[in-house]
């Protein structure tokens, strides 16, 4: 953290502040200028920098190494590949994931797995707890549905993605679900965090609608903090003022969060623009700007899906966005897992 003192603050202004500082635990770096002292303070600590803009004589606090340790690119500049079962995630392979919103029964699951499979994802997901706004919408079909699509993804050589809501459903997720899902609505579940980030299974943290990157990064951090590395972010869309779309994809995610952390970045656009019909072109964008992975819905009846079938493509819409998803990954010098399939 650097500290820069106002033109006329006076010595014991400056001194107050180092007093502080030390107090925290920082060693403090003194430069005295001409016009104006500088203060840099080095230590591990992670402080409110408003603590200090309040200070009497300072001028303005700058954070110079960002309060997520384990999450940021520094601590493996090379990139993280999550290795689960045969798939990689992050490794320059854009790995796709698709199903529906919502597990409804094996047949279902069954079915839809068997295509997408040889579209060539490699990953089912599926709900069967599912976070609704309304406690009187489908709420999911729990261990039921768990047992129907882990099934289903072993008859097609697919891993399982889910969702759990809370802690008490992490032994379900151990018996059944490669990869758990955390949804938008749970990012910032700290207890939850810690309980996944005390166990070894992959997880895939989905944004808040309204949390900053940052704020991504660090809920990261709590379940890296545990000790499970494993952990996979989300871009799912952000609240905006923009009313013709159910959120807003934050693409810019994708670069920047590649800059500042090492964690593969995977893009949900179903959820993002919430329309059925404009999904495949945010997914194409999602490719073409590094996405190491992406999150779609599709169902073989999606008009009668029990839950956000509007936004959830088709079975043929999928295939067709397949064939052009491969075609983006050539050109921006990606792979997809698709290769494998085909
Ligand atoms: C989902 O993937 O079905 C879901 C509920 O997503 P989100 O948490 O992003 O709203
Ligand atoms: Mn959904």
């Amino acid at each position: 953290m650097v500290i820069v003192m106002k033109q006329h603050a006076t010595d014991s202004q400056i001194e107050g502040v180092v007093e502080k500082l030390v107090s925290q635990g920082f060693d403090v770096h003194r430069s005295t200028g001409v016009e104006r002292t500088i203060l840099g303070a080095v230590g591990a600590k992670v402080v409110d920098i408003r603590d200090y803009e309040l200070v009497e004589g300072v001028q303005e606090v700058h954070r110079i190494t960002q309060p997520y340790k384990l999450a940021s690119r520094a601590f493996r500049p090379e990139g993280t590949v999550i290795e689960i079962k045969d798939v990689k995630i992050g490794g320059g392979e854009t790995v796709v994931m698709a199903g529906p919103c919502t597990i409804e029964d094996y047949e279902q699951c069954n079915l839809i797995g068997e295509r997408i499979r040889a579209a060539g994802a490699r990953v089912i997901r599926g709900g069967a707890f599912k976070p609704r706004t309304s406690p009187y919408s489908f709420q999911g079909h729990g261990e039921e549905g768990l047992k129907s699509i882990r099934k289903a993804a072993d008859n097609h050589g697919l891993l399982v993605i889910s969702e759990i809501m809370e802690s008490s459903q992490l032994p379900l997720a151990q018996e059944y679900i490669d990869i758990i899902q955390i949804g938008a609505r749970n990012m910032q579940n700290y207890g939850l965090l810690r309980d996944i980030g005390q166990t070894d299974i992959p997880a895939l943290l989905k944004r808040g609608m309204s949390a900053t990157i940052s704020d991504l990064l660090l809920a990261a951090e709590y379940i890296m903090s545990e000790g499970n590395h494993r952990v996979i972010l989300c871009e799912r869309g952000i609240r905006t003022f923009e009313t013709h779309t159910r959120n807003t994809l934050d693409i810019s995610a994708i670069p920047v969060i590649h800059e500042l952390s090492h964690l593969p970045i995977v893009v949900d656009p179903s959820h993002a623009i919430g329309i059925r019909d404009k999904v495949p072109p945010l997914a194409r964008a999602a490719m073409a700007a590094g996405a190491d992975g992406l999150l779609l819905e599709v169902h073989h009846d999606p008009d009668n899906a029990i839950c956000d079938g509007a936004q959830t493509m088709t079975l043929e819409q999928f295939d067709d966005l397949m064939g052009e998803l491969k075609v983006i990954a050539g050109a921006v010098g990606r792979k997809t897992a698709t290769a494998n399939a085909l």
